[in-house]
């Protein structure tokens, strides 16, 4: 759908053989069986056609692979998990930097810190750490990369309690657009640290992060309660009156959406509009049924499936509803409260939904996320209560249009300057970058782009452009 600024530059063939030769990783070029596999990405609108991916099995490679594409001067896309919505993990005639074959997790139980290298998964990640009983905020779909989500915030389940996936990071192992290897932290490059907590992937290859963990589970009370879509007014304001009452240890959302055919929905449902809440209860097991009764008893419940569930099955529960290859399309509105003239944005658009893929989800926010002082991160926007993500779907290019003008639709309607979320944001566009950030934040990631990557090597990103 998205196009992205490229020219076709031809590397030569000897180039590409002492590269490839030089690599612990592998090379995947046009013409290699394994070709179509390695350059599609999750979300199928974007078909595009690298003219060589390298898949890394290391720093060294990653190094190798920046100098490449600086000293070519051909397009670099980096790729973590590869869930990008504006397809910014893929490139046509450039450089793909993949990290998928990087997956190393080390969990040190008695600090309660994990390392990760940046081609993990969520899953990966959780696997590792819920060994340990512990965890930090990840994505609600566990193929979601940790590096894509980590770099631009990282909201999840367990947001309220702990923050976003970026306040736990303690550390990151960065390959900077020159090549050099460098570490960011409080006391180590602290402003790369800084814009490496929402910033995204403007500043250089993060090959590694550390990240704070959290005593988790092994079970949590989570869940979704299905409410019909006639009741969503009644929903909507009750569920905003209960977010008010809500403890930190519980993160709910809202999903205005069309009842899945699972088994656990009554026949009658499956295919109908429906507006469910999910949550995930991460505090005391015992007072876990009180706290979330709010939320379970907002209209005729047609189905609720909250239980006791592990931590880790609860964080990959909605994958399948998620699929890859389908065209998707994002936009978000951070909303600082949920007015009602925002709720009523929020119904008039749900029941004008164009397909029964589209959906409108309400995230409530708040708690940890607000306890951060704006200035310590460039995520910082942390007084808005609830963020909006319009998903747009279509299984195929047919229709799909219509679908992404619907949701540019709904954040429109919530007001001209509602500000977005990088990662939430389906396209590349300079007007929803400023929108992300506060204009002290923005002005201070202009520097740090200035100083790390004044020629704009990592610019397939929501790019903060240089200004040197
Ligand atoms: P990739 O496509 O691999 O990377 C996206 C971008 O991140 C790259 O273009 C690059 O700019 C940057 N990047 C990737 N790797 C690195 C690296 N190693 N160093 C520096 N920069 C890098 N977001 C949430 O906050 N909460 C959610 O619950 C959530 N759920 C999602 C569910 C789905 C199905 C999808 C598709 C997305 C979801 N997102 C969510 C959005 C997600 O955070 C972003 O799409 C994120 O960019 C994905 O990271 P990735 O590594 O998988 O993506």
């Amino acid at each position: 759908m998205t196009t992205t600024q490229t020219r076709p530059t031809r590397i030569g063939e000897a180039t590409i053989a002492e590269f490839a030769a030089g690599l612990r990783g592998t090379v995947v070029r046009p013409g290699d069986a394994d070709y179509d596999h390695e350059r599609s990405i999750w979300n199928g609108a974007h078909d595009r056609r690298p003219t060589l991916i390298a898949r890394c099995a290391g720093v060294a490679d990653v190094i190798r692979t920046v100098d490449l594409a600086r000293s070519e001067g051909l397009p670099l896309s980096v790729r973590g998990g590869g869930h990008s919505i504006p397809g910014f993990s893929t490139v046509d005639d450039g450089i793909v930097l993949d990290l998928s074959l990087m997956k190393g997790v080390q969990v040190d139980p008695a600090r309660r810190r994990v390392a990760a290298q940046a081609g993990c998964t969520w899953k990966d990640l959780d696997a590792e750490t819920q060994q340990f009983g512990l965890a930090v905020t990840g994505g609600l779909v566990s193929s979601t990369g940790i590096a894509g989500f980590t770099t631009g915030g990282g909201i999840g389940w367990l947001v309220r309690k702990h923050g976003l996936a970026s306040d736990n990071l303690v550390g990151a192992d960065v390959v900077t657009a020159d090549g050099q290897f460098i570490h960011a932290s409080a006391d180590e490059n602290p402003d790369l640290f800084w814009g490496l907590r929402g910033g995204g992937g403007n500043f250089g290859v993060v090959t590694s992060f550390e990240y704070q963990l959290h005593e988790v589970g092994p079970t949590v009370l989570s869940g979704l309660v299905f409410y019909p879509a006639e009741e969503a007014e009644q929903v909507l304001r009750g569920y905003r009156a209960a977010c008010a009452a809500a403890p930190d240890e519980l993160t709910t959302l809202v999903n205005m959406t069309t009842a899945p055919p699972v088994p656990f929905l009554p026949e009658w449902v499956h295919g109908k509009p429906v507006i469910a809440v999910g949550g995930c209860w991460s505090g005391d097991p015992d007072a876990g049924e009180a706290a979330t009764a709010s939320f379970r008893s907002l209209g005729t419940v047609i189905a609720d499936v909250f239980a006791a569930h592990p931590y880790a099955g609860w964080q990959q529960a909605l994958d399948p509803l998620y699929p890859r290859g389908v065209h998707n399309y994002f936009r978000s509105a951070f909303l600082r409260a949920a007015d009602d003239a925002s709720v009523r944005v929020l119904l008039d658009s749900f029941a004008a939904s164009p397909n029964a893929m589209t959906e409108i989800h309400l995230h409530h926010l708040g708690g940890a996320v607000g306890r951060v002082p704006a200035e310590a991160t460039a995520f910082a926007l942390r007084d808005q209560e609830f963020i909006v993500n319009v998903i747009a779907r279509t299984p195929t290019a047919e229709g799909f249009t219509d679908v992404v003008e619907w949701a540019r639709g709904v954040t429109s309607a919530l007001g001209p300057d509602v500000a977005a979320y990088v990662n939430f944001t389906g396209e590349a566009n300079t007007t929803l970058v400023r929108a992300s950030y506060p204009a002290d934040t923005y002005r201070r990631l202009v520097q740090l782009k200035n100083e790390y990557d004044p020629t704009n090597l990592f610019r397939l990103n929501q790019n903060i452009a240089p200004t040197v």
